[in-house]
């Protein structure tokens, strides 16, 4: 019999709204014995659920997440076949957009909005690339990798389960191919080559960045390029040139492309030389801290028709909302000053911490600050590949604002 996760007196609350996380605070005992990401049985507590078990979840007992459900129904059985349905339902689901059909890259599984709490999983051309930061998705590693196999037909599973957040779970960082057929760097290696509305992009699913590639702001590359012809751009936090690429093949008159990293430059060199049908003579990449060199620029009274801001998470939680608030103001307010008239602003945060309403509150005070009159014409949100559950809110990390400075 598996193990009885009892929850205090009234701390059924979060789980009968269908939330998946139960936090330390929630939990009153464990009856019987369960080793990390061992199924349990949650419980409620006194009250008028008391004894029923409202979800079957799984045991983490070194996180501030002490359990994360995988099922709301309580006669469901945590198995191979188990993974079998979630993964094969999660990669369904994303056959209903238009806009994600025929995508090279694309997230099959995200986590929590998913029903598969700690588990990623992106698919780069014949590759699959896993991401597993918790307990219990690491225990089910084996059923999850065989269950995308069978879903996808890819043979090439990457684990990039080196996440810092697997600490947190008492975790220790795992990388490497799965084993299974046509693996390996004789089999190519880990660079794999994908195309994202006809540009080809390389991803190297060892040493890239989340799993290789910002699969999220694909749709918002392709806004982008819509919005690109004869423009003057500056593409900032560039990584491995995803917006960049796409401002060329939408006809930019000039772009230029700032990132800190030299490898993710680098990389953005190759995928240019990847794409001969680009004018990679309108191409500028920088290797720069993105504050100084907006400032920079900004003392040169330079200016560009459409600026790009796609930082890092600068409040990796509620911790480090007021001073990543400073930051996100600081950058927007320099891009504010450096817009032509007329030019629009593509602004991100993709932290956690930091709501949408909040991340407005920021872009409009760094207007104010830069003395320009500007209107919200586009919200932007992550790829319909990144759904959002309803009864799980902290999923929406990524929110973005297309703004338009007065002409
Ligand atoms: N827009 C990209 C993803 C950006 S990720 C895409 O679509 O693929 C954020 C990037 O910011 C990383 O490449 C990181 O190297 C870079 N970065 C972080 N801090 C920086 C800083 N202060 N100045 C310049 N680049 C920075």
């Amino acid at each position: 019999m598996s193990a009885q996760l009892i929850l205090h007196a009234g701390k059924e609350k979060s789980l009968l709204r269908r939330h998946p996380w139960i936090f330390a605070g929630s939990v009153a005992e464990l009856e019987g014995r369960a080793r990390p990401g061992d199924t349990v049985e949650v419980v409620a507590g006194d009250g008028r659920y008391a004894g029923q078990v409202l979800a079957k979840a799984a045991w983490s007992p070194a996180s501030q997440i002490r359990a994360r459900v995988w099922s709301f129904d309580a006669a469901e059985v945590i198995d191979n076949a188990f993974f079998k349905r979630r993964v094969a339902t999660a990669v369904a689901r994303r056959a209903a957009f238009p806009e994600l059909k025929g995508q090279d890259g694309l997230r099959l599984i995200h986590a929590e909005s998913d029903g598969l709490p700690g588990v990623i999983a992106d698919q780069y051309g014949d590759t699959v690339v896993v991401q597993l930061t918790s307990a219990g998705a690491e225990k089910w590693r084996d059923a999850i990798a065989d269950a995308l196999r069978k879903s996808t037909g890819c043979a090439r599973i990457y684990d990039r389960s080196d996440s810092e957040v697997r600490a947190r779970e008492g975790l220790e960082p795992h990388s490497g191919w799965l084993p299974g057929a046509g693996t390996g760097d004789a089999d190519g290696g880990s660079r794999v080559v994908i195309d994202e509305y006809g540009v080809r992009m390389v991803v190297d699913v060892a040493i890239g960045h989340k799993t290789g590639f910002y699969l999220d702001q694909r749709e918002n590359r392709l806004l982008l390029r819509g919005l690109a012809a004869g423009r003057r751009v500056l593409n900032c936090f560039c990584y491995t040139g995803g917006f960049s690429l796409q401002a060329l093949a939408g006809g930019a008159r000039e772009v230029i492309s700032v990132d800190s990293s030299a490898p993710a430059l680098a990389l953005a060199r190759d995928n240019l030389a990847l794409n001969p049908q680009l004018d990679g003579t309108r191409a500028e990449w920088l290797a720069a801290s993105v504050n100084e060199e907006l400032r920079r620029r900004r003392d040169a009274n330079e200016t560009f028709d459409l600026i790009v801001l796609d930082p890092p998470k600068f409040a990796p939680s509620a911790a480090h909302v007021e001073r990543a608030s400073r930051a996100y103001k600081d950058i927007n307010l320099n891009a504010f000053k450096l817009l032509a008239p007329g030019g629009l602003l593509m602004t991100y945060s993709c932290s956690g911490g930091i709501g949408l309403e909040l991340f407005q509150q920021i872009v409009a005070g760094a207007a104010l600050d830069a003395r320009r009159d500007a209107a919200i014409v586009r919200r932007l949100q992550g790829a319909a590949d990144h759904p959002v559950a309803l009864s799980f809110p902290e999923g929406e990390y990524l929110k973005g604002l297309l703004v338009q400075v007065a002409p």
